[in-house]
């Protein structure tokens, strides 16, 4: 138990982040979810580098399921794992043809039926697009509400969305679900977090704190 309400830590996040944004590039639903699935173990920045010439040469679900794989992987090479994330939008894109007539569904049990799509992405897109409630939880959300202020003690994503989700009220899922991966990103980072500036101060139990 925490003994801060879901109400302080929302608008301590909504003074530094009052519109969060993802920061992928994307025109659409397909481009949204091939660049949420390149960007793991990789930056947004790096992603962004990459997709317009991917879109360029693939602009639609059926183009990409077609692509050579070579020419794929040269496309992806300065993501890093080029060869398996060639493989994994490839066969991605050949379900959304095959099994979901080239729409990206817009239910987490759809968008999980796709290839290697887990619960992360399904999220992140529906948050993003469908206006959907839903909790996103990344490698920024965990460290920040595990570790930092201890809204969850749980170990797994899936547990911790579930915590949250008890936590924060429905109405604030599309929002915290935005500005907590910012919030782990650029305040409460990994190493040395911003405390000085930190607007959820007050509320955070985590020891090394410092100001
Ligand atoms: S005070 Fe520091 S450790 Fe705590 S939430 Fe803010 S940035 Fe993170």
């Amino acid at each position: 138990m925490v003994n801060f309400s879901e109400k302080e830590v929302v608008e301590g996040l909504k003074k530094h982040f009052p519109e969060p944004r993802i920061e992928l590039d994307y025109k659409n639903l397909y481009q949204l979810l091939i660049v949420v699935i390149l960007s793991a173990q990789t930056t947004d920045k790096r992603v962004n580098q990459v997709s317009p010439k991917l879109f360029e040469k693939y602009p639609s679900p059926r183009d990409l399921a077609k692509a050579d794989i070579h020419e794929l992987e040269n496309i992806l090479k300065p993501l890093g794992f080029y060869r398996r994330k060639a493989l994994l939008i490839k066969e991605c894109a050949n379900s959304l043809v095959e099994r979901f007539d080239r729409k990206v569904p817009d239910s987490i049990k759809e968008l999980t039926m796709l290839p290697r799509v887990g619960r992360k992405t399904a999220s992140t897109i529906l948050v993003n697009t469908f206006n959907i409630p839903a909790i996103v939880v990344d490698t920024h959300v965990m460290r920040v509400v595990t570790k930092r202020l201890k809204i969850s003690q749980r170990r797994t994503p899936e547990k911790v969305e579930e915590d949250l989700s008890r936590f924060f009220l429905k109405d604030n899922w599309i929002y915290i679900s935005k500005a907590l991966v910012l919030f782990g990103r650029y305040i409460c980072t990994a190493y040395n977090p911003k405390c000085g500036e930190c607007n959820l101060y007050y509320i955070c139990s985590y020891k090394k704190k410092a100001r």
